[in-house]
């Protein structure tokens, strides 16, 4: 008899299951239910193929993301498994051919979109043959709260009662209580065995920063960190989006912009080469990402602060998909809270649906502000708990450090007082620096007690206070004018009454003191070696070639992870090459040999 471990070695070439895949498998494989909430990039999908290997019959796996389908297909016959696809996007003649050799028995998987299941064709056929279970993925979809209902879902009860026998597994990567109730009732698996796994996302690297010069800090990050990797670079506004891409394109980068401004085709042609390619960068508004799925996302950068933290994770979780280590870089700075809450001002909607937005906005600034592990508070902030520092954000890397900042306090918070609370935080710091400018001088602030006595820090130094001081609420900012004005309790600061400790801001590198530091933070996370590059670049381009013949973007051929593994490693047999995770006895056989021939050339350059 054939074990799932089998499977798992043989199929898709990985050496062990991750922690709850095995019993998972096992709960289908002997005919039961299965629940299954899992981080992105958990290993979710190896949950109903493997049964589908197993198991007698055709495996039905039921999923929205149609642009996905064909790849998810061609991925698994790659390996040499036979799967196929029904949805809107097949020629009549495709569809023949796929019922047929559903009708022969030929399929080990189908994968089929939700509203095609549902028709009374797509029923009758799947009566009529062996099925050996059904996996209905991204289950939240079920959800009437959630942002990806969809009502053909509803309908999917009918498997119950059409399939009685047939076991069923609901897959989702979103865990609120709510969502998996939903799931629950609406497809009927009260009798399912459920796996429910945190929402960590471990493979991800979070690092917030102030922005001080910001194309500056994405430049350093991508030279340094990311060469000729895809990413993507959300930006608030549409002309930011086209700014950027074009700049960054002047910078010698494959950028490409999408935003909901733009017409329809090319945002498509963008997307459709952001897929297939591996090197690219998309810089576009939030209105890129629903159902962009691509696995080797390696960064995310935003260049200017998310509204909330349910954004900022769901954006940042755009990284990594396959697994592999990500790193994702926000940069954040004062003026993107009075932008952002004069978008919320402005927008249509009750006064507490404004205030909750308020609230939303003010856990996003203070996960930016904080000085602690910055996984721990996301994690915390979805009632998920981290017993450890997680030691993969900039605050666990490279601890923030701290100062007694009573003194600048006090003159910021009188200098705001003296200026009649009537400005925001580029009039006051010009006054406290002792700037001679315009709109000093007409509102006679240089006559001010205060004028001129914080000129010992930078603007950005100054900055730096405001902003935290914003996010603790000793100030606020005017929603209309960005003006900022005292809060009630900064009263004892005023009186020396109380001492304030704050955030050092790592100023960008002028010298090489923080430089010094990012490289701490880019070493732990496993930099490429100098003399790793080419041959790095030389597995790439292997990898680019083949996919290039088969029809597949790069990461249907192999994962970073089994490239990395291979240069690591530099495998110089076949016996050895089986090692590699993610590489099975079909690849082996298929292009074991170009990638061997590649690591023969640099194994012996290296030494
Ligand atoms: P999800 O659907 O949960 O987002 P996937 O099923 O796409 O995640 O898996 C994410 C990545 O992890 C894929 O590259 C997959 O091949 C890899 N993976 C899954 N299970 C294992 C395992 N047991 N060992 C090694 N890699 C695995
Ligand atoms: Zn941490």
């Amino acid at each position: 008899m054939t074990t799932a471990l089998d499977v798992l070695e043989h199929v898709f070439g990985y050496q062990a299951f991750r922690s709850p895949q095995a019993d998972i498998i096992d709960t289908l494989r002997t005919g039961d239910d299965a629940l299954v909430i899992m981080p992105t990039g958990g290993g979710k999908s190896l949950c109903y193929q493997i049964p589908a290997l197993l198991r007698e019959g055709t495996a039905v796996v039921i999923s929205p993301l149609i642009a996905l389908m064909e790849d998810q297909v061609k991925a698994l016959q790659e390996l040499g498994v036979k799967a196929g696809y029904l949805n809107s996007s097949l020629e009549l003649q495709q569809v023949r051919d796929i019922e047929s050799a559903l009708q022969r028995g030929e399929l080990d998987l189908l994968y089929i979109a939700p509203e095609r299941l549902i028709q009374e064709r797509s029923l009758n056929l799947l009566k009529n043959i062996r099925i050996a279970l059904f996996a209905i993925d991204e289950a939240h979809c079920v959800s009437q709260w959630g942002h990806d209902f969809r009502a053909d879902y509803l309908k999917l009860s009918l498997l119950q009662e059409n399939f009685p026998d047939v076991p069923r597994i609901a897959l989702t990567a979103t865990a609120d209580e709510r969502t998996r109730h939903e799931i629950i009732q609406r497809l009927g698996l009260q009798q399912a065995k459920q796996f429910i796994s945190g929402f960590d996302r471990p493979n991800i690297q979070y690092r917030i920063q102030q922005k001080q010069n910001a194309r500056k800090q994405v430049l350093k990050f991508l030279r340094e960190e990311q060469q000729g990797h895809a990413g993507i670079i959300y930006c608030l506004s549409r002309k930011k989006v086209e700014q950027t891409a074009e700049w960054l394109n002047r910078e010698g980068y494959t950028a490409l912009a999408y935003h909901a401004g733009m017409p329809a085709q090319t945002r498509q042609q963008n997307q459709a080469r952001f897929l297939r390619d591996d090197n690219i960068i998309m810089v576009a508004t939030i209105a890129f990402g629903m159902g962009i799925d691509k696995p080797d996302v390696r960064f995310v950068i935003h260049m200017d602060m998310p509204k909330s933290i349910e954004a900022y994770y769901q954006e940042t979780g755009r990284a990594g998909r396959d697994g592999d280590k990500s790193t994702v870089l926000l940069l954040y700075g004062l003026e993107d809270v009075v932008k952002l809450k004069q978008m919320m001002q402005q927008s249509e909607g009750s006064e507490e649906f404004k205030r909750s937005e308020a609230q939303k906005l003010n856990a996003m600034l203070g996960l930016c502000e904080i000085t602690a592990c910055r996984r721990k508070a996301l994690l915390h902030y979805f009632n998920d708990h981290l017993k450890e520092d997680c030691g993969n954000c900039d605050n666990c890397l490279q601890p923030p450090e701290t100062y007694d900042a009573t003194e600048d306090v006090n003159k910021a918070l009188s200098c705001v007082y003296r200026c009649g609370q009537n400005f925001g935080a580029v009039h006051i710091i010009d006054v406290l620096r002792g700037s001679e400018n315009e709109k000093v001088r007409q509102f006679r602030h240089n006559q001010l007690s205060t004028y001129g006595i914080g000129k010992d820090l930078s603007v950005n130094e100054w900055r730096s206070i405001f902003r935290q001081l914003v996010a603790q609420g000793f100030l606020e900012v005017d929603l209309h004018y960005g003006s900022l004005r005292l809060n009630e309790n900064c009263r004892p600061l005023l009186r020396g009454e109380q001492s304030l400790s704050l955030r050092k801001d790592v100023v960008l590198a002028k010298g090489d003191g923080s430089s010094r530091a990012s490289k701490a933070l880019r070493e732990s996370y496993g930099d490429l070696r100098e003399e790793d590059q080419a041959f790095w670049a030389a597995l790439r381009k292997c990898r680019r070639d083949i996919a290039e013949a088969h029809g597949v973007p790069p990461y249907v051929i192999f994962h970073d992870a089994a490239l990395r593994e291979m240069l690591e490693k530099r495998p110089n047999s076949k016996e050895e090459m089986l090692l590699v995770n993610g590489v099975g006895d079909r690849k082996l056989e298929q292009y074991g040999e170009a990638f061997l021939a590649v690591i023969a050339e640099y194994d012996a350059a290296l030494g």
